[in-house]
């Protein structure tokens, strides 16, 4: 009986893995069908100056139509980096909003930030993909920004690509910072101009405090993601905190209606 029972269990364990695998190739031939038909498109947040109030730039997240309903990115960018889908998923993005935000660069200096994962990072023509879509959308490099996580950040700090990036004028920002392994002091030698601490320390005063004087000292722009309240936003505009982003400020949405934000923006600025 014993036997028998472990068995069953182990016929358990092979349905469910077999229900995962069938999951995954799901999603990843959705995504393939999405890079050609217009289901892989992008919302944009707006990043603001919490002195002012005003949109300084906006950052590009992939959302994905399946059914006529989003999945999450937590679900579908994890299948995309573990079948390689990845590299034409980032590249469909960085195309995306270059065209969508070269005028609100070229007419109202926001910039755009796009993230990038590990996979485009380590390919050796990921410099060469980017600066041809700046050439393709008339997007200037200043009006792009790349967000990288710490440990991507880390593996690439040695290779020349970033470097390459930064000549053309593109900026890098180090993503969710705090929920790495770099130390503080080891963000000094990391190629970075733009620092954003990743929203589960957004009520860790103390903790915020410290990074944003680590980050002033380096002459590093500082980003406070997940901001959602009022409160927050007061705190951080006490630490000087250059530039903040969250829900308090604008969820992600159609570039339509950013648009018409940057507009209505422009002409009360007026
Ligand atoms: P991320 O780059 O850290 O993006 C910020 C995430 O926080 C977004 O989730 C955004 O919708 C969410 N967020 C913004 N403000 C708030 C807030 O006030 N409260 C809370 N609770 N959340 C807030 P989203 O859009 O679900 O994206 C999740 C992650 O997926 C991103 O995290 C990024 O790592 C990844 N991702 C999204 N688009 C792309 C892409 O085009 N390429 C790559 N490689 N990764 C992407
Ligand atoms: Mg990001
Ligand atoms: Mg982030
Ligand atoms: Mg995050």
């Amino acid at each position: 009986a014993a036997k028998l029972a472990g068995g069953a269990r182990l016929a358990r364990f092979d349905d469910s893995l077999r229900a995962q695998q069938s999951e995954r190739a799901r999603i990843a031939a959705g995504l393939r069908q999405g890079l050609a038909d217009g289901s892989l498109f992008l919302h944009y947040q707006p990043v603001v100056d919490p002195a002012t109030g005003r949109m300084t730039g906006v950052e590009a997240l992939m959302r994905w139509r399946r059914d006529g309903e989003l999945v999450p990115p937590a679900v579908f960018i994890p299948v995309a980096e573990q079948t390689g889908l990845i590299g034409q998923l980032g590249e469909l993005a960085l195309r995306l909003a270059c065209t969508r935000a070269a005028p609100w660069y070229r007419r109202h200096g926001i910039y755009v930030t796009v993230n990038v994962s590990t996979h485009q990072l380590r390919d050796p023509g990921f410099a060469g993909t980017v600066l041809g879509i700046l050439a393709e959308t008339g997007m200037p490099g200043a009006g792009l920004v790349l967000e990288i996580t710490e440990s991507v950040l880390i593996d690439a700090a040695d290779t020349p690509v970033l470097g390459t990036l930064r000549e053309h004028g593109i900026r890098i920002a180090i993503d969710d910072f705090g929920t790495g392994y770099s130390s503080l002091a080891y963000l000094r030698r990391l190629p970075v101009d733009i620092l954003k601490i990743d929203r589960s320390f957004i009520d860790d005063v103390s903790f915020t405090r410290a990074i944003l004087q680590l980050a002033q000292s380096q002459d590093l722009v500082t980003v406070a993601e997940g901001v959602e309240t009022a409160t927050q936003a007061d705190q951080l505009r006490e630490l000087r905190c250059d530039l903040v982003q969250g829900y308090h400020f604008g969820r992600p949405t159609d570039a339509e209606i950013i648009e018409s934000l940057i507009r209505e923006s422009s002409a009360t600025a007026a």
